[in-house]
């Protein structure tokens, strides 16, 4: 099975994917991981991706599906993307790749969650230094400020305050608009209810796999 979530910062894509991948025994692909992953390896996709993120520039989608490709041929029963696709475009491209390996994408979950709920999580939101786990200020224990994973240390992402996490909301909201409408029209697109709690999120994707609402 092939799926992708979507959902703007904040939403809660990553730690759902987790869950999924618990559950449904697929990979999870969280591309900003993959990408950091990967620039941590001196290979020579490692090194063409190190380039592009020092320059400040957005990895090119070809070098992204190239890197996706890798992980497909370890991972032949299929994936949970998230943080890619992010517009039509890279959408397109990512349909005609699996395409190419007689794939196709099955399942588009769109988490949504209001505005002021996104912001409010974001900025209490650190991640792990090392493997990019991410945790909330009012859920961990402040004296021990380290991933429960790796045992590195945890920081705030500098984009995750105030004005900048806003317009990244709003750059998200413009951008994945037009993706929406398309996996709508493909009939592979739904809408969750992303707001509660983790579990009361994860319990309502559990439910459209049990109403067989998934083709
Ligand atoms: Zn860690």
């Amino acid at each position: 099975m092939y799926m992708v979530l979507l959902g703007p910062p904040g939403a809660g894509k990553g730690t759902q994917g987790e869950k999924l991948k618990d559950k449904l025994g697929l990979i999870h692909i969280a591309m900003g991981n993959l990408l950091r992953e990967t620039v941590k390896k001196k290979t020579p996709s490692g090194e063409k991706v190190r380039a592009f993120m020092e320059e400040g520039k957005l990895v090119p989608d070809g070098v992204i599906l190239e890197l996706l490709k890798n992980e497909i041929e370890l991972e032949k029963e299929g994936f949970i993307l998230d943080g890619f696709p992010r517009n039509l475009s890279q959408a397109r491209k990512l349909d005609e790749f699996l395409d190419k390996e007689a794939e196709k994408l099955d399942l588009v979950i769109n988490l949504e969650v209001k505005k002021a709920v996104l912001i409010k999580r974001l900025r209490g939101r650190l991640i792990c230094s090392e493997c990019g786990k991410v945790y909330h200020k009012s859920k961990i224990d402040h004296s021990m400020e380290i991933c429960k994973d790796c045992g590195a240390s945890l920081l705030q992402r500098n984009d995750d305050n105030s004005d900048i996490i806003k317009k990244r909301i709003e750059v998200y909201l413009e951008h994945t608009h037009p993706l929406i409408d398309y996996y709508r029209k493909k009939k592979i697109l739904r809408n969750v209810q992303g707001e509660g709690t983790s579990e009361k999120v994860f319990q309502r994707i559990m439910d459209l796999f049990k109403e067989k609402k998934i083709a």
